[in-house]
């Protein structure tokens, strides 16, 4: 079984600046790393490598420095690593994205085919949970998305059985793989790499693969190939609450003013 697990580096926080000349994001002075919803998706395919002996190829899209969160996976397990990297990548919006993936992904899978792409479920920075898909439709494979529990492979008969997790309910899924899988945060708990794991990692070779090797169309990458046109890009403003305060003797005067406020905006009746 091989599985392709893609890993995005992201900046560390939720509160990404916005330039608003521009409306591109900030990324200058702020740390990276690897997207949340991906440290699951690598820790999962290295469960499949333990329980099923699978071989796992880390693929990520990004600047060179992009390579430490493919040494991460390398880390806890991964067996080969490719960095996607060239200035005509830059600036891909998701269209463009799963294009460079999706080829780079079918290049893998004619050296060794792959079984399972797995994804997060989404990026905490770009947020759309649209390269997954796009993925999948690029290498006409079946998606399970939302995935929140493998139950089971079946090797024999080349099929997985998974649960998304959707609003209001489970699902429960049985595909014939290939197949290109989302996960939730709940599938498991990510480990530590271990001292030798870090070391070994620190060693790993990271192929870079660049658009004169994938020789996509220049059209179809990158800013070029990018038909999202963002007009305005902004933090939601957070409404400010107001704090009532009082210790001792003035306790009793902020809890009576917390409550008349209650019962004026109807939050509290009373009889
Ligand atoms: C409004 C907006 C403005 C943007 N502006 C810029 C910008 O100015 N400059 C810029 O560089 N980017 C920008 N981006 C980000 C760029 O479009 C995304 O990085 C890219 O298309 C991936 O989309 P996403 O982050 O929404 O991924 P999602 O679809 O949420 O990701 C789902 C999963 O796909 C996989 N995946 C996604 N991206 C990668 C990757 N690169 N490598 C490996 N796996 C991946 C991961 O497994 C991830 O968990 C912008 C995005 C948006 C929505």
């Amino acid at each position: 079984m091989h599985i392709v697990v893609c890993v995005k580096m992201v900046p560390d926080t939720t509160q990404v600046k916005i330039d608003p000349e521009t409306n591109t994001l900030i990324r200058e002075g702020v740390p990276f790393i690897t997207n949340p919803y991906d440290t699951n998706a690598v820790e999962e395919a290295i469960r499949f490598k333990d329980k099923y002996g699978a071989y796992v190829t880390a693929v990520s899209m990004g600047p060179p420095a992009a390579e430490s969160v493919l040494r991460k996976a390398t880390s806890i397990g991964a067996d080969e690593c490719i960095l996607l990297s060239d200035r005509a990548f830059g600036g891909a919006d998701t269209l463009a994205t799963s294009t460079v993936l999706g080829l780079a992904i079918k290049k893998v899978h004619e050296k060794r085919p792959v079984d399972i792409v797995l994804c997060g479920k989404q990026t905490i920075d770009g947020d759309t949970a649209q390269v997954g898909p796009g993925i999948a439709r690029r290498l006409d494979s079946t998606q399970l998305t939302l995935v929140d529990e493998m139950i089971s492979v079946d090797e024999e008969n080349n099929t997985i059985r998974v649960r998304r997790k959707l609003e209001s309910y489970y699902e429960i899924i049985e595909a014939k793989m290939p197949v290109m899988i989302t996960v939730e945060r709940e599938i498991n708990t990510p480990r530590y790499p271990t001292v030798p794991g870090r070391l070994d990692a620190a060693e790993a070779k990271v192929q870079v693969w660049d658009n004169n090797f994938l020789k996509l169309d220049p059209t179809t990458i990158g800013l070029m190939g990018s038909p999202t046109q963002v007009r305005r890009i902004f933090a939601p403003e957070r409404e400010q609450g107001e704090v009532i305060s009082g210790e001792g003797d003035q306790m009793q005067a902020a809890v009576d003013s917390a409550f008349s406020k209650l019962t004026e905006w109807d939050i509290v009746k009373v009889n």
